[in-house]
């Protein structure tokens, strides 16, 4: 089978299948060698390595990803696409394409059936519509995840590298930096996809911390209190969580918190940094009712 990454040969196989884009899937098939390689790069890594990816498409990054790792399991919810990947993965031993939707598979369970419970790496060219609960999901899962590193939204990839004060900065950018440290390694053109998405792309590498940099007694509470003082930006933080019905603490208690971390009364939440929202929940939480 002849190498994908070029348009030539995407559009040779296209028309094999007389293969139909599914908008609902976010397919943008990648197009370029160059970002290919710069991807594979990035994620270093190696004949050791077991490597999820996510949505192979037509399963151009597959090949590229198969000549580098040890295996490859890559999950894809187009049924149209199970045939084509058949075809273009035909000749490398190490790939095995599970059909379903990523978002209900069980990654613990894969590592510990394909990798022994060892850290292993994602990569994807990720469908845009499900980039934050795709990787939330990674996280969230605890699953011994060592990198991830996907293409996105050039838009999301700056959330998600944001630091206070700014615009990009939210609940995505405190729960990405939670869990990793994150480094945008290539930006990425329309050309380089076929089609041609409508917004400029970025690859983004997070590196799993081996240990959270705050510590925190709660991190579900932590996170319900990060996405509660985003809910209402335009809202002062001690309004936003006193109107959100999942943290249970009064008023006064809240502004009891902010005070007590040193903060003003008018403080908004997008100036408050990871540490400061985890010194936030941690008051919150031992209060009666909290
Ligand atoms: N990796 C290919 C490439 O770079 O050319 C295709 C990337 S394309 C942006 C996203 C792929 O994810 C598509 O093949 C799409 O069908 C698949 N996909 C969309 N939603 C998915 C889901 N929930 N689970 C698994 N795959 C999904």
């Amino acid at each position: 089978m002849a190498k994908l990454g070029n348009p030539q040969n995407t559009i040779e196989i296209l028309q094999k299948y007389d293969f139909h884009f599914q908008k609902r899937f976010g397919q943008n098939f990648l197009i370029d060698s160059h970002v290919l390689e710069k991807i594979v790069r990035a994620a270093e890594i190696t004949k050791e390595d077991f490597v999820l990816e996510i949505g192979p498409g037509i399963g151009t990054m597959t090949q590229y990803l198969a000549e580098a790792a040890r295996e490859v399991a890559a999950v894809e919810i187009d049924r149209n696409l199970i045939p084509v990947l058949a075809d273009t993965l035909h000749g490398y031993d190490n790939v095995t394409v599970i059909h379903n939707d990523i978002l209900k598979v069980d990654t613990c369970a894969l590592a510990r059936e394909r990798n022994g419970g060892r850290p292993f790496k994602v990569v994807a060219n990720l469908p845009y519509y499900i980039t934050t609960p795709v990787i939330m999901g990674l996280f969230e899962q605890k699953a011994p995840i060592d990198s991830i590193t996907v293409m996105v939204q050039k838009e999301v990839a700056d959330r998600m590298q944001a630091g206070p004060g700014t615009k990009d900065y939210g609940a995505l950018s405190l729960t990405v930096q939670y869990y990793a440290s994150a480094s945008i390694v290539a930006n990425v053109p329309p050309n380089c996809f076929i089609p041609r998405p409508k917004v400029g792309s970025a690859v983004i590498r997070l590196t799993r911390h081996e240990k959270p940099p705050v510590s925190c007694e709660d991190t579900e509470f932590l996170f319900r209190v990060i996405r509660a003082s985003f809910n209402q930006r335009r809202k002062t933080l001690i309004n936003g969580l006193n109107n959100a019905a999942d943290i249970p603490c009064t008023k006064e208690q809240i502004a009891g918190a902010v005070e007590a971390l040193g903060l003003g009364e008018t403080v908004r939440g997008e100036t408050l940094t990871l540490e400061q929202f985890a010194g936030l929940a941690d008051w919150l939480r031992r209060q009666p009712g909290g």
